[in-house]
C-alpha cells in the first residue's frame, strides 16, 4: 500500500526526523487560508501516489497566500501519470543548500533492508543509478541487530564533507530505519533530504510503501489508505476478500488457491497465451465471491475469455458449479467462459454445468488449450 506525502511526513515526524510542518488543503481557499496561517514562502505540492510530480507541474513555489491559491487551483484536479489530485500540502518553503537523496527497501534479494543514499538528490534515482551507480552508496542491514550507529555514519560521510551536517544526517538515517520498521514498510525515502543554506538537515519530500501483510496489526497505518489512488479493480477485489493482481494480457483467471492460481498462469504461458490477472477465490463456493470475481474480470477490457479452474478438495466442485452458474445469471457476461472441475464431487459438478450449457473440463491442460484457443479467436 502506498501512502501520501503528507502521512509518510507524519511517520517520520514521529520518529524524529526534521520534517517541515505542514498541512492539506482540498480546495484553493483553503490552500490560501493554510498559506497565510504558515507565512512567507509556501511550497504547494500535489499529493498522489506517484513520484516526479516536480516535473510534472505538481509542485509550486507561492510568494504569497494569493499566489497559493491560484497554484492550487491549477495542481488540484490536474493528471499526474493517470491520478487525478484532489489534496494539495502547503508547507514552508525553505532555502535549499544541497539537495540529497536517502533511501532504505526490501531488498529482495539480499532478503534485508537495504539503504541507498546519494548526493545526487533531488532528482529521479533509478537515472542516478543507471548512468551513475559509483555515486550510489549502498548498505544491506542485518535485521537481527538493526541499523548500528557507524553504519549510520558511514552512509551520512557519502552525503556530506562537513562533519556536523554529517552527525545531523546520520540521525536522520537511523531515524528513516526506525520509521520503515515501525511502519512496516517495504520502502521509505526522502527525495530530497536538503541541507538549508542555514547548515540544517531537514526531509522535504518523503514517499513510503507499506506491506499489505503488515497492516493488520498497525491499525493507525492501514487507516492511511487512500482508495481513490487504487486502481478500482484492486479495492473491489479486496473489499470482496479476493486475491488480485490485474495483469496485461487477455485470459481472465479465476482459480481457488494462490498455488493453482500460479500454476494456471504459467500454463496459460506454456500454451502461448497471455494471463490478464492473478485471481484466487479461495476456498469458498459462495455465489457472491463468484459475482464479485467476475464483476472485476469482465471490467477490463482486455479480456477476451474467462477461465476457471477449481480443484475441489473440502470445497466441493457441485457447490462451485452451483456457484458460477448463480453468479452468471445474475450478471451480464458476453464472454466464453470455459471451466475446469476436479476433485470432490466432480461428476454432479459437471452435469450441473452442462446442464447450463458450460464447457466443462476435468483435465487442466485441455481447459487452458481451449482458453488459449479462445482469447485468439
Ligand atoms: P517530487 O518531484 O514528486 O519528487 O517532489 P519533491 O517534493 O521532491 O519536489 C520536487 C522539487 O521541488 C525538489 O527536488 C526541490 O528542488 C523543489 N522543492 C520542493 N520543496 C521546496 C522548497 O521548500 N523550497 C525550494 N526552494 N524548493 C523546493
Ligand atoms: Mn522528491
Amino acid at each position: 500500500m502506498n501512502i501520501h506525502e503528507y502521512q509518510a511526513k507524519e511517520r517520520f515526524r514521529a520518529a524524529g526526523i526534521p520534517v517541515p510542518p505542514g498541512e492539506v488543503a482540498r480546495t484553493p481557499e483553503e490552500a490560501e487560508s493554510l498559506a497565510r496561517k504558515l507565512g512567507g514562502k509556501v511550497v504547494v505540492k500535489a499529493q498522489v501516489h506517484s513520484g516526479g510530480r516536480g516535473k510534472a507541474g505538481g509542485v509550486k513555489l507561492a510568494g504569497t497566500p494569493e499566489e497559493a491559491r491560484q497554484h492550487a487551483s491549477k495542481i488540484l484536479g490536474m493528471q499526474i501519470k493517470g491520478l487525478t489530485v484532489d489534496k494539495v500540502l502547503i508547507t514552508p518553503a525553505e532555502d535549499i543548500g544541497s539537495e540529497a537523496y536517502v533511501g532504505v527497501l526490501m531488498d529482495r534479494k539480499a532478503q534485508a533492508p537495504t539503504f541507498m543514499v546519494s548526493s545526487e538528490g533531488g532528482v529521479d534515482i533509478e537515472e542516478v543509478a543507471a548512468n551513475r551507480p559509483e555515486a550510489i552508496r549502498k548498505l544491506t542491514v542485518d535485521p537481527r541487530y538493526g541499523l548500528l550507529p557507524h553504519q549510520a555514519l558511514w552512509l551520512a560521510n557519502a552525503l556530506y564533507d562537513d562533519p556536523a551536517i554529517t552527525k545531523q544526517a546520520a540521525k536522520v538515517v537511523g531515524q528513516l530505519y526506525r520509521a520503515f520498521v515501525d511502519s512496516g514498510a517495504s520502502m521509505a525515502e526522502i527525495n530530497p533530504l536538503i541541507t538549508t543554506t542555514s547548515g540544517e538537515v531537514k526531509a522535504i519530500d518523503a514517499k513510503m510503501s507499506v506491506d499489505d501483510s503488515e497492516l493488520f496489526r498497525r491499525p493507525e497505518v492501514a487507516a492511511m489508505r487512500d482508495t481513490s489512488d487504487e486502481p478500482a479493480a484492486e479495492t473491489k477485489a479486496r473489499d470482496a476478500g479476493l486475491s488480485f493482481v490485474k495483469l496485461d494480457g487477455d485470459v481472465g483467471c479465476c482459480v481457488n488457491g494462490a498455488g493453482l492460481a500460479m500454476a494456471t498462469m504459467d500454463l496459460v504461458k506454456y500454451y502461448g497465451g497471455e494471463p490478464a490477472n492473478f485471481l484466487d477465490i479461495g476456498g469458498s463456493s459462495n455465489p457472491d465471491k463468484v459475482v464479485a470475481a467476475l464483476e472485476i474480470i469482465t471490467a477490463d477490457p482486455n479480456v477476451k475469455v474467462i477461465l476457471f479452474n477449481i480443484f475441489g478438495g473440502i470445497t466441493r466442485c457441485d457447490d462451485v458449479a452451483n456457484g458460477i452458474v448463480t453468479a452468471t445469471k445474475q450478471i451480464d457476461i458476453h464472454l466464453p467462459i470455459v471451466i475446469r472441475l476436479t476433485g470432490t464431487n466432480e461428476e454432479q459438478a459437471l452435469q450441473i454445468l452442462a446442464d447450463a450449457g458450460f464447457s466443462a473440463f476435468t483435465s487442466m491442460d485441455e481447459v487452458v488449450q481451449k482458453a488459449v484457443e479462445l482469447a485468439k479467436a
